[in-house]
């Protein structure tokens, strides 16, 4: 079963109405990119770039950041790459960099907030990626926007930059919706991005205020709450109002019971482990998008993430 999946994978995915779903890989380094495009991702949907330097203890050269990306892009084969900035803080350490001791470390400095707080390290990186061939292969996503005012900070320096380095293209720009507030006025963020990215790992953490990394709170971290699909609706709804496109990138879109659940709120990428590219795929060629879209209606309608399971069960037994 595993080489039939194989061997379908790098063909585009199609809901059974014909619908496009593109299916991409979250990454973290070149030689994932090419594990990624064997196992037949569409591009890459978001290399953490936080671990590409997790090895260093000193901060990594332009140039040296700039060849790491280009060959993440080199790999991909004519694919795009959607390179996330520095997600740093919170529960991703990056030792090279001095973030100051917090009592509450996800409610600190990070993400975008920490690239903002160190306009070097941040513009450093900005230039690495605005050197990168050919520009139009990539977007920037911005990790742990809260509100309007972040994106168009970098959206000035990436214009900024760019017009000293002579460049007249710009690459697509894009915002994770992680954080309620950005998810509560993805309507704003969407008219200044071009794209927007759920990281549902953060929104279900932020939106349940339920730590991410607590074993305590484990089974209950479910993005299948109906809480977070309202917010992940709310989202689509803001995007289309000036047709951008929404993707997911969070573990929940790894996740095949939720595949039919996104798409039906209108997602219309999912970026997944590069091994399991085949299967997501092979998961949205069975789905009838407008079956999707009327299931989601019912699920928003749900008060717990259980009965949204129970729910999805129940529909998922009936066709079969
Ligand atoms: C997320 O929060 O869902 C996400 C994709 O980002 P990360 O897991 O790297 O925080
Ligand atoms: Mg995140």
């Amino acid at each position: 079963r595993r080489d039939s999946l194989r061997r379908h994978a790098a063909a585009p995915a199609h809901t059974l109405d014909g619908v496009a779903i593109e299916v991409a890989a979250n990454i973290v380094n070149a030689a994932e990119a090419a594990e990624a495009v064997r196992h037949g991702a569409d591009g890459v949907g978001l290399l953490r770039t936080e671990f590409l330097f997790a090895h260093r203890s000193d901060a990594p050269a332009e140039a040296e950041q700039r060849a790491a990306c280009q060959a993440v892009l080199d790999a991909l084969d004519g694919r795009t790459a959607i390179i996330r900035t520095l997600d740093a803080g919170g529960d991703k350490e990056v030792p090279y960099l001095p973030l100051p001791p917090e009592d509450n470390p996800a409610l600190g400095l990070r993400g975008i907030r920490t690239g903002l707080a160190m306009p070097a390290v941040l513009d450093s990186q900005l230039r690495a990626l605005l050197s990168l061939t050919p520009l139009s292969r990539l977007r920037i996503l911005l990790p742990m926007i809260t509100d309007l005012s972040e994106l168009q900070q970098v959206r000035a320096r990436i214009d900024e930059l760019a017009r000293e380095m002579g460049l007249s293209e710009r690459p697509q720009l894009g915002v994770m919706i992680e954080v309620p507030s950005a998810a509560l006025l993805a309507e704003q963020l969407a008219a200044h991005a071009d794209f927007l990215s759920i990281g549902t790992n953060d929104l279900t953490q932020y939106t349940l205020a339920m730590d991410r990394c607590s074993p305590a709170l484990a089974a209950r971290l479910d993005p299948l709450h109906p809480a977070v699909l309202r917010l992940i609706e709310m989202t689509v709804r803001g995007a289309r109002q000036h047709g951008r496109w929404v993707g997911v990138c969070g573990a929940m879109a790894s996740d095949l019971a939720a595949v039919p659940v996104l798409l039906g709120l209108g997602v219309t990428e999912l970026s997944v482990s590069p091994a399991l590219v085949p299967e997501v795929k092979a998961c949205v060629r069975q789905l009838q998008l407008a079956q999707c879209r009327e299931q989601a209606q019912a699920l928003l309608q749900q008060s717990s993430p259980q009965a949204v399971r129970a729910l999805l069960q129940l529909a998922d037994t009936g066709q079969h």
